[in-house]
Formats: structure tokens, sequence, C-alpha cells
């Protein structure tokens, strides 16, 4: 009880800030701020969840994850599902945001890569704990509406492109941690090299709809991995599509 009211303390943002960034979302009423701490009590905090990462917390009580979402759909953006978000693409679970944030043990300093920019909501979760984002979506449209949407609501640390995030982003390289949110049948290799030394990979593996959730970190040059959930993610398209790769690292 004690711990679940210090959690609670913390994304309430009662024990100080613990964020990188500044919130750069603006102040003013939100017709949704109860919607959100309820998703948080909920589906974050709650029995069989136990997300316990306060800064994690903290921010997912933050982001206005309705911004992200449909306008027809918004009324469902705090439920505890994923949402089309057109192109045949979704916004995952806040859940799934939560958890696989946690395990990526973010910090203020890290540069993040992320695959699969989708609707940007997981590009500023990310962008409220890090330093800086670099974000990957392959369908055109989606990247140019996220981007625009994260300006909008002054999202400065995230940078947004167009193209097959199979390739990751040599030119910003090397990350603190990489999150892939679309699912590849292999961990693409680029992405392992261009992961520092004790840095962390979260990314789902395996064939259409029958998903293990993978946390991979390179240590002294060796990759550790294993499984950490069951998922369901849409599928890497690109050069990742169906083309194994041998999960080394040089
Ligand atoms: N993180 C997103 C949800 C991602 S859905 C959010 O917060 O909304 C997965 C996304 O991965 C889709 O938008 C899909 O178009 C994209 N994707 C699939 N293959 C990709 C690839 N090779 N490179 C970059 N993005 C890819």
């Amino acid at each position: 009880m004690r711990k679940l009211s210090l959690l609670m303390a913390g994304w309430l943002g009662l024990t100080g800030r613990g964020t990188a960034a500044p919130s750069p979302v603006a102040a003013g009423a939100d017709p949704f701020a109860a919607a959100r701490q309820h998703m948080v009590i909920s589906q974050l905090l709650g029995a069989g969840r136990g997300i316990t990462n306060a800064r994690v917390l903290a921010v997912m009580g933050q982001v206005p994850r309705h911004e992200f979402v449909p306008e027809r759909l918004r009324a469902q953006a705090y439920d505890d599902h994923p949402l089309p978000i057109g192109y045949g693409q979704t916004i995952s679970q806040p859940f799934i945001v939560a958890f696989m944030t946690e395990q990526l043990e973010p910090k203020p300093t890290d540069r993040v890569l992320e695959i699969g920019t989708g609707s940007g909501y997981q590009a500023a979760v990310l962008a409220g704990l890090v330093a800086k984002v670099y974000t990957i979506e392959i369908v055109e449209e989606l990247a140019a509406r996220a981007a625009a949407d994260l300006k909008r609501l002054g999202y400065t640390n995230v940078q947004v492109r167009a193209g097959d995030g199979y390739k990751g982003w040599p030119e910003a390289a090397p990350f603190d941690a990489i999150m892939v949110t679309c699912a590849p049948e292999r961990v693409p290799q680029p992405l392992v090299e261009q992961l520092k030394d004790g840095g962390r990979i979260i990314i789902p593996v395996g064939p259409l709809w029958n998903q293990e959730l993978v946390l991979l970190r390179k240590r002294g040059g060796k990759l550790e991995q294993h499984a950490v959930l069951p998922v369901r993610f849409v599928p890497m398209t690109g050069k990742g599509q169906g083309k194994p790769e041998v999960r080394s690292v040089k």
C-alpha cells in the first residue's frame, strides 16, 4: 500500500519533475485529464499489470493520447486496447506502451531510436523521459502527420523520418536504447550494430500475430536476450519482411 501511494505520488508529479524535457503540453482545461488518470490507475498500476517506474507512470499521466488518435475515436483514447490510426496501422494499447518504455529503463541523458512512429504517441512518451528521440515510419503519410502533431504539441526533442526502419538511422547512431513497435521475423542486424555497449533493445519478434516481446542487452560486445511477453504487433514491412538475419554482434 505504501509502495502504491509513493508510486501514485510519483506519477501525479508530487515527488518532483522527474522528466528530462519540460512538459510541452499547453496548460488549460483538458477534458480527458480524468480519463487519463483513471487509465494510469486501472490499466498500469492495477492488478496483473504492475508498471512500477515512477517516471514512466508520470509521463503516461501527462501525454495527451487523445491528440494522437482519429477525432471520431477520441472518446476511446484512454481505453484498454489498441485503436486504428489509418493506413491499416494501430496505436498500441496504453499498457504495452508503458511496459515497453519501462523495459528500456529510459534515462534523462539517453538518445533513443524508435522504429514504427505510427501516430507519434510512443515517441511523445519517450520524449518526456529522454534527451532525444529519433523515430522512423515507413508510411510517408503517417510520418508527416506524426511530425506535424508532435510539433503542434510542442515536442521539440523528437525527429521524425519517413523510411524503412530496418536500416536504422546510421547518421545518428549509436543509441542508448532502441524500441521497435512493428514486428520483424528476426532482429534486424543494423539495429544491433547501432546500439551502444550497455544499451537495450525492446522488439516484438516472430511471425504474423504470434510474436514475443524480446529484450536485448549489449554487454561487452555480446548480446543477451530474453523473451518478456507474448504480443501481437503489426508486421515490419520493407526490407525486414520475411528476411531472416543472423543475431550476432560484430
Ligand atoms: N508506435 C506507434 C504504433 C506503431 S504501429 C504509436 O505510438 O502510434 C507500427 C508502425 O510501424 C506502423 O505505423 C507501420 O507503418 C510501421 N512500420 C512497419 N514497418 C516499418 C518499417 N520497416 N520501418 C518503419 N516503420 C515501419
